[in-house]
């Protein structure tokens, strides 16, 4: 399957069943997968969705926003529970309002998941981590 770097953005063919072994990259020897939401931006968010065979999960939200805060910690936990069935980004939609618009970003924080380049799911307002766990759940296989 194809994954892409954490650091670099380089995509890199992992065999499927070698995704638990942590790997590193082909290009820049970071590790692949950190545990840890990735910082998304307008110029690297697609290439993030579309170059993944991981199912993707953003998380989009604002520096104002006081629900996406106290919500960021429980997103940052589940990068870990979930490092090798989801890859994690982050979305700024103030620094990223051209990505947060083709997205029809409405309100925050609101939570995407994506397979294989394609919205699947969306749900908006921050969960419990109980939900948040679920929910992921819900998308893998
Ligand atoms: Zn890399």
């Amino acid at each position: 399957m194809f994954i892409t770097c954490s650091t670099c953005f380089a995509k890199n063919r992992v065999p499927e069943d070698k995704i638990e072994a942590d790997g590193i990259c082909g290009k820049c020897k970071n590790k692949l997968l950190l545990g840890a939401p990735i910082e998304l931006t307008d110029a690297n968010v697609f290439k993030f969705i579309q170059n993944n065979d991981l199912p993707v999960v953003i998380d989009f939200w604002a520096d104002w926003c006081g629900p996406c805060k106290s919500f960021a910690p429980h997103f940052q936990q589940a990068a870990m529970a979930f490092k090798h069935t989801y890859r994690f980004g982050k979305l700024n939609t103030q620094n990223a309002q051209s990505s947060a618009g083709m997205f029809n970003i409405r309100s925050i924080p609101t939570l995407i998941v994506f397979k294989q380049g394609k919205e699947v799911d969306r749900v908006s307002g921050a969960l419990p981590p109980q939900d948040l766990t679920r929910w992921l759940q819900s998308h893998i296989g």
